[in-house]
């Protein structure tokens, strides 16, 4: 199981870190170690001074694939979720300025923490779902997919032109702005359409 990740999805987080828009959506892939087991907490690695919470709207796909049309990427999922792609930031910033790959800023063990899933025959329209992240119970990210430059499924074509889509993969399709810090005793919990999804405690 791979976790597919979109950076930069978001145009208010783009403009947060002082990224450049991207023209096509930026893609990195998290190893399955990186997924926190259910209901353990979250420990700050100590290769990091600077370790951020980004909640993401996730999709879980439910059979193999490969350059799926978009008219037909809704075929390929029956479930969303949300989720935390933690980064650490200060590591991520190091690499990003040689041109180096990510992969240890956000793919470390626990950087991926996977909410509940739901059935998106529960929702509408899931290009307009509303979600947010609260630290110690005060919302910090609130986003709505709406918002999200390239829509599930234009994120689904896309990145099976270049990665086979297996059954239980993920996808982490980006967050948006507000991503911050977390220490030691935060309790993170994320809400979709008014539902909890996950809740973790920081260590
Ligand atoms: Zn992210």
């Amino acid at each position: 199981m791979k976790l597919i990740c979109i950076g930069r999805n978001y145009a208010d987080h783009i403009e947060e870190l002082a990224n450049e828009r991207p023209t096509d959506p930026v893609v990195f892939i998290k190893p399955d170690s990186a997924v926190l087991p259910k209901e353990q907490d979250f420990y700050i690695p100590d290769f990091s001074e600077d370790v951020h919470y980004e909640v993401e709207v996730l999709v879980k796909i439910k059979k193999v694939g490969k350059h799926i049309d978009e008219k037909f990427a809704h075929k390929y999922y029956d479930e969303v979720g949300l989720g935390i792609d933690f980064t650490a930031r200060d590591l991520q910033s190091k690499l990003k300025e040689k041109g180096l790959p990510w992969e240890k800023a956000k793919g470390f063990d626990g950087a991926a923490v996977i909410g509940k899933w739901l059935p998106k025959s529960d929702f509408e329209d899931l290009n307009n779902l509303n979600f947010s992240l609260l630290k110690n119970t005060v919302p910090v990210q609130q986003g709505n997919t709406g918002l999200m430059l390239w829509k599930i499924d234009e994120l689904i074509s896309y990145v099976s032109r270049y990665f086979m889509l297996k059954k239980g993969d993920i996808i982490f399709t980006g967050t948006p702005a507000g991503v911050g810090r977390i220490q030691t005793n935060d309790y993170l919990s994320g809400v979709l359409e008014g539902k909890e999804l996950f809740s973790v405690k920081i260590k």
